[in-house]
């Protein structure tokens, strides 16, 4: 029954895709099992608080690090009765049947007074893998920040407990102009023309390999997990994009890539500290980055490359090149959608 498959296909086979993509991803998960199992000061015997637990996955690590009552917190029907099966399975369950530390309450975070028994603030550590497409995209931060208010003790650790968004401006080669211009041998560049103008239109996740980058990075906005008030995550953020200095001639700047990275940092990972990039640099996760494309390409060249008339004259045209490239980010309830809850906009300059 071709039917019965399908249904079963984008039924639950769908939303298990999504919790096997986040649990294969290395980078991700092995940050959050380092900052859980490594960090024994911190975990060892503490009260720990899952927001969003999906499968399990990060509470059973803490309950593996010895922590002594670990709460997992889940929406989704579906997905609670997933993770209370694989507590149990795994032996970690918590109720008369199972001596184990492992609570699963199906619940949305900021309801859970009504299905389980505890104290506010009565929470040691809270752990949350809440982050989205450029880290706001779609993002459950704000219910991490109510439980955080309402459940972690005063001094309470939250992992992550930082998050930095990041910038650069990225070359042709991260576009498919090049693919387009030669197919067969032959020139199909005005494709290549037209998808730039579609992608100028809205962001696009996709990988940007670190070599496709003509200027470095720069930090865009940064927040402290402990104590960001809830309304942070609407910003307006500048940065400037300095074109890599080894370069002996101008690059056409297509547009920027966006990434974050999380911090489990020493401030409560003590014994190891450990960082979740999604950064170009490092190896691709599922967030890929986020790509913004401008409008009209800027070029750009190191100030000592410049010649004394391109620096009076510079207004990042390939003619006369900039020596940087100022830009302006807005955010609003991260959402990305250009015009409306995004935009951006690049001043050619001239660096003294
Ligand atoms: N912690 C898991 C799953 C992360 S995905 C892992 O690391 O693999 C985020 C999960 O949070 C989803 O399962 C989603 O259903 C749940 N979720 C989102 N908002 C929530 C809320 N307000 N309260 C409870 N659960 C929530």
């Amino acid at each position: 029954n071709i039917r019965k498959v399908n249904e079963n296909y984008f039924g639950s086979y769908s939303s298990f895709g999504i919790h096997k993509e986040m649990i294969s991803d290395k980078v991700r998960t092995e940050a959050y099992r380092d900052a859980l199992l490594k960090n024994p000061s911190l975990l060892f015997g503490s009260v720990v608080m899952d927001v969003g637990c999906g499968t399990g996955i990060l509470s059973l690590f803490a309950a593996q690090a010895g922590a002594s009552r670990v709460i997992a917190v889940e929406a989704s029907e579906k997905m609670a009765k997933v993770a209370t099966k694989i507590a149990k399975d795994n032996k970690v369950f918590n109720d008369s049947e199972h001596n184990g530390v492992l609570e699963v309450a199906h619940s949305m975070i900021e309801e859970l007074d009504k299905s389980i028994q505890i104290q506010p603030q009565s929470v040691d550590v809270l752990v949350s893998e809440w982050m989205g497409y450029s880290l706001l995209y779609e993002s459950m931060l704000s219910s991490v920040i109510y439980a955080r208010d309402r459940w972690l003790k005063p001094g309470g650790a939250i992992l992550p407990d930082t998050a930095t968004m990041f910038v650069a401006g990225f070359g042709k080669g991260a576009t498919s102009l090049p693919f387009w211009e030669d197919v067969y041998g032959f020139d199909m560049s005005s494709i290549g023309k037209e998808v730039l103008e579609d992608t100028a239109r809205i962001p696009v996740v996709d990988v940007i390999e670190a070599r496709d980058l003509v200027t470095g990075p720069a930090l865009l906005k940064a927040f402290d997990l402990a104590t960001m008030k809830p309304d942070e995550v609407d910003f307006t953020a500048t940065a400037t994009l300095e074109p890599i200095e080894s370069e002996t001639e101008a690059r056409l700047c297509h547009g920027v890539v966006l990434w974050f990275d999380t911090g489990f940092t020493n401030r409560f990972c003590k014994e190891n500290p450990t960082v979740l990039s999604t950064s170009p640099y490092t190896p691709p996760t599922h967030w890929a980055q986020t790509v913004l494309t401008f409008q009209e390409p800027i070029s750009v060249a190191p100030a000592t490359v410049l010649s004394g008339d391109d620096r009076r004259g510079a207004i990042g045209t390939e003619e006369s090149p900039a020596s940087s490239i100022h830009l302006q980010i807005h955010q609003y309830n991260g959402r990305l959608v250009r015009n409306k809850t995004w935009s951006y906009h690049a001043k050619r300059v001239l660096s003294t």
